[in-house]
């Protein structure tokens, strides 16, 4: 199922469709040397492999709020250099006045603070949620600088 949204400009991103959960999760493959590493959408070759999408399928919600991945958009950066130009998929949540809040991939032990870059220090946040402990971990370094 999915319905077309076609180059809608979204935040910086450039939306070339809608998907469902289905139609991504389960196609998601362990590394970019597993067979269908790459898979072909409305004529667009998406890489199927990142610590972001083991990060969604772990769970599609808010680790903070509750708030729950509800669809894929395939989208890529306006402003990035052709050669690193993909389109990607961001899982988006939709809130009650009908706004998207992007899903984003946080490190539950900040890299800042040497968290690593595995899928066992990964949990889903939505981007409020993300934005407002960034804050709270950059207030926590400045203190301890302080
Ligand atoms: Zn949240």
């Amino acid at each position: 199922m999915k319905r077309f949204e076609c180059s809608l400009k979204h935040g910086g991103m450039e939306r070339v469709g809608i998907y469902s959960i289905e139609d991504v999760l389960p196609f998601i493959v362990e590394n970019k040397g597993s067979p269908n590493a790459i898979r072909v959408y409305d004529g667009h070759e998406v890489k199927m492999f990142s610590l972001r999408y083991h990060t969604f399928k772990k769970s599609l919600s808010c680790v903070s709020c509750g708030l729950k991945g509800k669809f894929f958009a395939l989208e890529r950066y306006m402003r990035r250099v052709p050669w690193d130009n993909r389109f990607h998929f961001n899982l988006y949540a939709i809130i009650s006045n009908g706004e998207e809040v992007l899903m984003t991939k946080d490190h539950i032990n900040p890299k800042s603070l040497g968290g690593k870059e595995h899928i066992d220090n990964m949990q889903t946040m939505c981007k409020v949620c993300n934005e407002l402990k960034m804050n709270r971990v950059e207030e926590k370094n400045q203190n301890e600088i302080i």
